[in-house]
């Protein structure tokens, strides 16, 4: 577990704000310039000598795309350094507020209006890291901070590259697969059409409330990314009330093609307003479509494509093994004795099966998973199957807010 340090550089430390992927990020005080500022350190792991300059080299990197940006909607730098104690470090301007992830979390799918300001704030940020030649590439709706007064900063460029940079070579992989593009999946490729996919994937979750591309571990989510069409927005349970002209914007922007997706982040917002202002309504008496059999059509496309071209989520320079995972908690079969707190990972060459812990991050999404199953089987009247559901999205987060909804909508459904 981290102990927060009280003292990093000339920095006071206040308390723990929150933690990414990378490290720990504090409140802190700078007494030389009388303000609060945030700072992210590196998490307190063993690593071996090159993954250790692996992380070094991205927070370097992230420091200096950081740099070259100054914007409103942009989260600023202002001092990096290297503490003897605690290791580097990066300063940044510190914002008080909420995560769209918590926003979206609390009060569920964004209306219109303000859907609008948030898109049309982070194209403009991402107007302005473009025009520097800056690629975000891990646009998500937990890098989004949003201030009490509705001001949206992007933050954590932890994987901004610089075009053409030394770094881009390394070619790994680092970001969420959740609101990473296909080719980025694919063939380790960033640019800007990769960060206006992702914020098609965020504009999809702040639409609608649900994730565009849903799984919980990081290899199904791939295969949904690389090889799936998300139902249209408008098609989820959270929203009829969404235009069929802003279903089109959003799946435009999603669109597995890059070249198909829209010119800039500006345009697609552009598009999105006068979808917003288009007078059509949603063609009435339209269907769910029957999920089951297309998904069951899709996933046996996908197997069979991973059979064939084996599981490409790293880029073919690199040997490293991905491995096969297998998921404990959303096994078919609902009486298997399953442990929502793991993952069971099996080295495809070995056969070897390593337990891992889920992380925070994949319990609350686990549950999220779970919470669409529930949903699902209760529109087809199953409410055996929603309760099995509902019981395994409690292990996996108990505090998720919808699952006491749910619950109560499974004690008015009939049983057949
Ligand atoms: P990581 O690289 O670890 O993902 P992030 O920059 O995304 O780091 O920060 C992780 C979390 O810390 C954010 O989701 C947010 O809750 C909080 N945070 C990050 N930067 C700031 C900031 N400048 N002001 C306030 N909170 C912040
Ligand atoms: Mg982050």
């Amino acid at each position: 577990m981290e102990n927060t340090p009280q003292q990093i550089g000339r920095y006071r430390i206040e308390r723990l704000l929150g933690s990414g992927s990378m490290g720990y990020v504090y409140l802190a005080r700078d007494a030389d310039l009388d303000r609060r500022v945030a700072i992210k350190t590196l998490r307190d792991v063993h690593l071996d000598e090159e993954s250790r300059r692996m992380f070094l080299s991205r927070f370097q990197n992230e420091a200096r795309a950081a740099a070259r940006l100054h914007h409103p909607n942009i989260v600023q730098i202002f001092d990096v350094g290297d503490d003897p104690q605690h290791g580097p470090y990066l300063v940044f301007e510190y914002v008080p507020g909420h995560t769209l992830k918590q926003q979206l979390r609390k009060g569920g799918p964004l209306q219109k209006d303000q859907l609008l300001y948030v898109a049309q704030q982070i194209a403009d940020a991402l107007a302005t890291a473009h025009a520097a030649g800056v690629i975000h590439r891990d646009l998500k709706p937990e890098n989004l901070l949003i201030t009490d007064n509705g001001q949206v900063k992007l933050a954590d460029f932890g994987i901004a590259r610089i075009p053409n940079a030394d770094l881009t070579k390394e070619g790994q992989f680092l970001g969420t697969p959740c609101y990473a593009a296909p080719e980025t999946l694919l063939k380790g490729e960033y640019s800007e059409k990769t960060d206006l996919f992702s914020l098609g994937a965020v504009l999809y979750e702040a639409a609608s409330g649900e994730r565009a591309f849903p799984g919980v571990e990081a290899i199904v989510v791939a295969q949904n990314v690389m090889y799936k069409d998300p139902i249209p927005p408008s098609e989820t349970d959270r929203g009829a009330a969404i235009p069929v002209q802003v279903d089109r914007v959003i799946m435009r922007a999603l669109n597995k093609n890059p070249g198909a997706r829209f010119a800039s982040a500006r345009t697609l917002v552009s598009a999105l307003r006068e979808a917003y202002a288009g007078k059509s309504p949603t063609i009435p008496g339209r269907r769910r479509r029957s999920l089951p059999m297309i998904f069951v059509l899709l996933l046996g496309a996908a197997l069979a494509a991973w059979a064939v071209l084996g599981y490409p989520l790293e880029p073919p320079s690199t040997d490293t093994d991905a491995g096969a995972v297998t998921d404990a908690g959303t096994d078919a079969d609902a009486n298997a004795v399953t442990d929502v707190g793991t993952v069971t990972v099996t080295d495809a060459d070995t056969g070897t099966e390593t337990v891992i812990p889920r992380t925070p991050h994949e319990r609350e999404e686990a549950a999220k998973d779970e919470l669409a199953r529930a949903r699902e089987a209760l529109r087809e009247g199953d409410v055996a199957a929603a309760q099995a559901a509902l019981d395994r999205a409690t292990e996996y987060d108990p505090s998720n807010p919808d699952i006491e909804a749910l619950r109560a909508k499974t004690q008015t459904t009939k049983k057949p």
